[in-house]
């Protein structure tokens, strides 16, 4: 005897959801019947929607940042500092940055990090991109914004290299304990690099 299912267009639905980040099957029929359930007024809101992101959001050809029909709001804003890029793996990672309102330079986003597991190599990533930029704009330091692992700092090392000829000085985020985390809950190579990039408190004698 055939056992009863969901209708085929549910079991559409929950296929394309389970492909989501996240969200594994039971999530998935959670979702579907929700959305089943939430009328076509949502469905048609989600549809557009989802459309229309695919349609008017793509990346800057500058820096790689979200780009719209009206371009992108980094490379479009004239007050920002000229003099500095920060290398970053990828967009969101802009938007943090700029929530902490402490960098008002130019970002390239890399989309990727070097890594031979994911057969990631150098040619993969906008590097070619990023040295022409440099060599045409006014630039005097980079900053490597990249992630704090074995690929992070391997593309860290391959570009620091790279620039090793460039006319450009190469800084790196320091690197150290999270806000609100005691000493006791870092890791060995968390507190060392805490200790090797500590700064200065007081006045230097
Ligand atoms: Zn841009």
């Amino acid at each position: 005897m055939k056992r009863a299912d969901f209708p085929e267009p549910i079991q559409q639905l929950v296929l394309c959801l389970k492909q989501l980040p996240g969200v594994g099957p039971r999530s998935a029929e959670r979702m579907a019947l929700w959305l089943h359930k939430s009328g076509m007024d949502f469905s048609e809101t989600l549809a557009k929607s989802l459309t229309k992101v695919q349609a008017d959001v793509g990346n800057c050809r500058t820096c790689g940042f979200f780009a719209t029909a009206t371009g992108c709001e980094i490379c479009n804003e004239e007050e920002r500092e000229t003099h500095v890029l920060c290398l970053v793996e990828h967009a969101v990672d802009v938007l943090a940055l700029e929530r902490t309102g402490a960098f008002r330079g130019q970002y390239q986003v890399l989309g990727g990090k070097l890594s031979p597991l994911q057969h990631v190599g150098p040619a993969d990533l906008p590097l070619d991109h990023l040295l022409a930029r440099l060599r045409e704009g006014p630039f005097e330091e980079v900053i490597l914004a990249l992630s704090n692992d074995v690929e992070g700092e391997a593309t860290a090392n391959y570009v620091a290299e790279m620039l090793e000829s460039e006319s450009v000085s190469v800084t790196r985020l320091a690197q150290g304990l999270p806000a609100g985390g005691g000493l006791d809950h870092a890791d060995e190579l968390t507190l060392f690099r805490a200790l090797s990039g500590r700064t200065q408190m007081n006045s230097e004698l």
